[in-house]
């Protein structure tokens, strides 16, 4: 990275200033390039990582450098290879940090339980995480510790998918329920990677070209209150988990 301009404070909150990000990151080369659940995780050539999170709406981009910059630019990294990482992110809810080993290692980053797509873990290791666990599934699977990268949407599409109620608590799901579970989270992040992802009507999330995706008319739950449920055409009911909208079939999911 031979420039880097950081052009909103929120951005860069998770270093000491925007000046300390711009500082650590210029002259450093990118080595890695990873994602581990929600976050984009960019090993550097001095043992420093920068963090990316999209939060609610932000994407990155390579784009080549001097193109024209989209509105809500608040991130861009100069390579030296004509072009330039950028992070466009409206509602600024996304940010880029970057971490030495000790502040990585405190950082959540660290914490997080195996990736739900690419390295999930095997029922036995669910089941050992959630045993004696009263919290409802729900809040678990948003929690990333069992399991990261599920999101509200896609947390309620697999419970639905394994016929779990998003109330059951965690630690009296048996083996097989697990089983199910784990197989429904991959059909459903599969099926919304294929599709580019679950672009809704505030247009929040887009991919990198800015088109939105199109895994919207996939859902079988989120979003479908009081619509017939796709398996058996009882209306979909909606509760609210730890403050989270919550989409189930209460014939399909029963408790
Ligand atoms: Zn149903």
């Amino acid at each position: 990275m031979i420039g880097v301009e950081v052009c909103h404070e929120r951005t860069a909150r998770h270093n000491s200033s925007v000046a300390e990000l711009v500082a650590i990151l210029t002259g450093r080369r990118i080595d890695s390039v990873d994602r581990h659940g929600k976050f984009l995780v960019i090993g550097l050539d001095d043992s420093h990582t920068m963090v990316g999170h999209l939060g609610m709406s932000g994407r990155f981009t390579v784009t080549e450098t001097g193109a024209p910059r989209e509105s809500h630019t608040h991130f861009v990294a100069r390579l030296d290879d004509g072009n330039e990482i950028r992070f466009i992110d409206p509602r600024t809810f996304g940010f880029v940090a970057v971490y030495d080993e000790d502040e990585m290692g405190r950082s959540g980053v660290t914490r997080l339980g195996r990736d739900a797509y690419v390295d999930p873990p095997t029922s036995d290791e669910l089941a050992a995480y959630l045993e004696g666990r009263t919290a409802p599934i729900k809040a678990l699977l948003l929690d990333q510790g069992s399991i990261s990268g599920l999101g509200n949407i896609y947390a309620d599409e697999s419970l639905f998918g394994s016929g779990l109620h998003p109330l059951t608590p965690g630690g009296v799901i048996d083996g097989e329920a697990l089983t199910a579970l784990l197989e429904s989270i991959y059909n459903v992040l599969e099926s919304a990677i294929d599709n580019g992802g679950t672009t809704l009507d505030d247009l929040a999330y887009l991919l990198p070209d800015g088109r939105a995706g199109r895994n919207r008319s996939q859902l079988a739950v989120y979003g479908r209150e009081g619509e017939p449920c796709i398996k058996c055409g009882t209306p979909i009911e909606r509760v609210i988990v730890r403050g989270r909208s919550t989409h189930y079939c209460p014939e399909c999911q029963s408790r």
